[in-house]
């Protein structure tokens, strides 16, 4: 263990402190676990898979509304397709909830 000078007031900490005992100036950023970066990263995969997932998922609604020949076969897509969007949007906000509780339970405490 060495020992650094605090670069607000020379106040001479150890180099693994997070912060200066005599001033509370922050030295080092905390490190995240790598529990906390699986979860970060998870996270930001998750949301983009699921932009991923919507924007095929609309353009599958848009060929299968061309491609309905009557009338009520493009309500019926349309019926179905509210209904897939809403159940996706659904999943979509309680994933993100779910990770983001995680992400925010394995954040680094300074
Ligand atoms: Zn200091």
């Amino acid at each position: 263990m060495a020992l650094i000078s605090c670069p607000e007031c020379d106040h001479q900490v150890s180099d693994t402190a997070l912060k200066c005992s005599q001033c509370g100036m922050q030295l080092r950023k905390p490190r995240r676990s790598i529990i906390g970066k699986f979860f970060k990263w998870g996270f930001i995969l998750f949301n983009l898979l699921m932009a991923i997932w919507m924007f095929s998922y609309f353009g599958f609604i848009g060929e299968s509304m061309n491609g309905a020949t009557s009338e009520a076969e493009q309500a019926g897509t349309a019926i179905g397709s509210t209904l897939g969007v809403g159940m996706l949007l659904v999943f979509w906000a309680l994933g993100d909830v779910i990770l983001g509780l995680f992400v925010m339970f394995t954040r680094p405490k300074s």
